[in-house]
């Protein structure tokens, strides 16, 4: 029987811990899978993917740029996907591909699990308005957290998630230059890839305090400038994306093979992996 395929399509692909942490799965599970990287621009995106599937592709992971990209594609959205207007789990059926999202589930499975937080009733800070933002945005609500308050370099964009997620007296968009006027936050989630360009936005010491948990959906270096600033800034928990990246994996396995991973040891083996690589620079 043939091994089935599957892909992280992305741009750039070539840092994606994904086909690492698959392939880490299915040896634990006893799986075969192929997992492999297809980098695909903008332009590129919707014929890469016709051409994965027309290759046997059955599974897909899509990240930066392409998860709105990816749900529009789409001939079926789960809910959770649907509310996102954003997919990263792609599945293929008789006829096109069915999305999902599980970058929600995995930034609070992450964040109530390994890193024990209460998230109930915390007023929060959402900086970003992208397709990450929009995965986690409603896992989030769903969590319990108080008021949720998004900010975003083009505002429009905040406006039309915060409107998406249909809870007006729970949910403000605000523009960032207004940040220092908000006061200190419980959770504090940076959903930008401004740091990939060097440029995270300038925020105020004034947003987190010793009960605050900062959170980067990033890891590595691009994560650095963010969790720097939470600490600088006195929050008490300064968290990055890697949890969650192993987490939104574990539910894309899950998905496609019928049963769940243990995350911990693939965790302890990127963290590990990743402490190599910043000691070999
Ligand atoms: P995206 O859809 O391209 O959105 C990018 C977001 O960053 C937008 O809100 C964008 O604002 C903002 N941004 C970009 N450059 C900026 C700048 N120079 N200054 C201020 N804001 C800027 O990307 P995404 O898929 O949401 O990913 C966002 C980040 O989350 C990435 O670093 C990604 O690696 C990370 N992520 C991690 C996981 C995980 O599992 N750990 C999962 C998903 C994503 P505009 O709307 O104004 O362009």
């Amino acid at each position: 029987m043939a091994i089935p395929r599957f892909a992280v399509l992305a741009h750039p692909v070539a840092h994606s811990l994904s086909p690492r942490i698959h392939a880490s799965f299915g040896r634990q599970m006893s799986i075969a899978l192929d997992y492999s990287a297809i980098d695909a621009t903008a332009e590129e995106f919707g014929n890469a993917l016709g051409a994965f599937a027309a290759s046997g592709g059955v599974g897909a992971n899509i990240t930066l740029p392409h998860k709105q990209r990816a749900a529009a594609a789409c001939d079926t959205l789960s809910e959770r996907a649907r509310r996102a207007g954003a997919a990263n789990t792609l599945t293929r059926g008789a006829t096109g591909w069915h999305g999902d999202n599980t970058d929600g589930v995995g930034l609070v499975r992450d964040l109530t699990g390994r890193h024990a937080l209460d998230l109930r009733a915390r007023r929060t800070l959402l900086i970003g308005a992208g397709g990450a933002a929009r995965g986690v945005a409603p896992a989030l609500l769903d969590a319990g957290i108080g008021d949720l308050f998004i900010v975003n370099r083009t505002p429009e964009r905040a406006d039309a998630l915060a409107d998406a997620l249909e809870q007006p007296g729970r949910v403000h968009p605000r523009y960032l230059d207004d940040l220092k006027a908000l006061g200190e936050f419980d959770l504090i989630v940076n959903a930008t890839s401004a740091a990939r360009e060097g440029a995270m936005p300038a925020l105020p010491m004034s947003l987190a305090g010793a009960r605050t948990a900062a959170v980067d959906l990033s890891y590595g270096e691009v994560a650095i400038p963010f969790l720097a600033w939470a600490r600088a800034a006195g929050a008490h928990d300064a968290i990055d994306g890697l949890g969650m990246l192993v987490e939104q994996a574990a539910e894309s396995f899950a998905l496609w093979h019928g049963a769940r991973p243990d995350t911990d040891p693939v965790f302890a083996e990127l963290r590990e992996h990743r402490a190599a690589l910043v000691t070999a620079d």
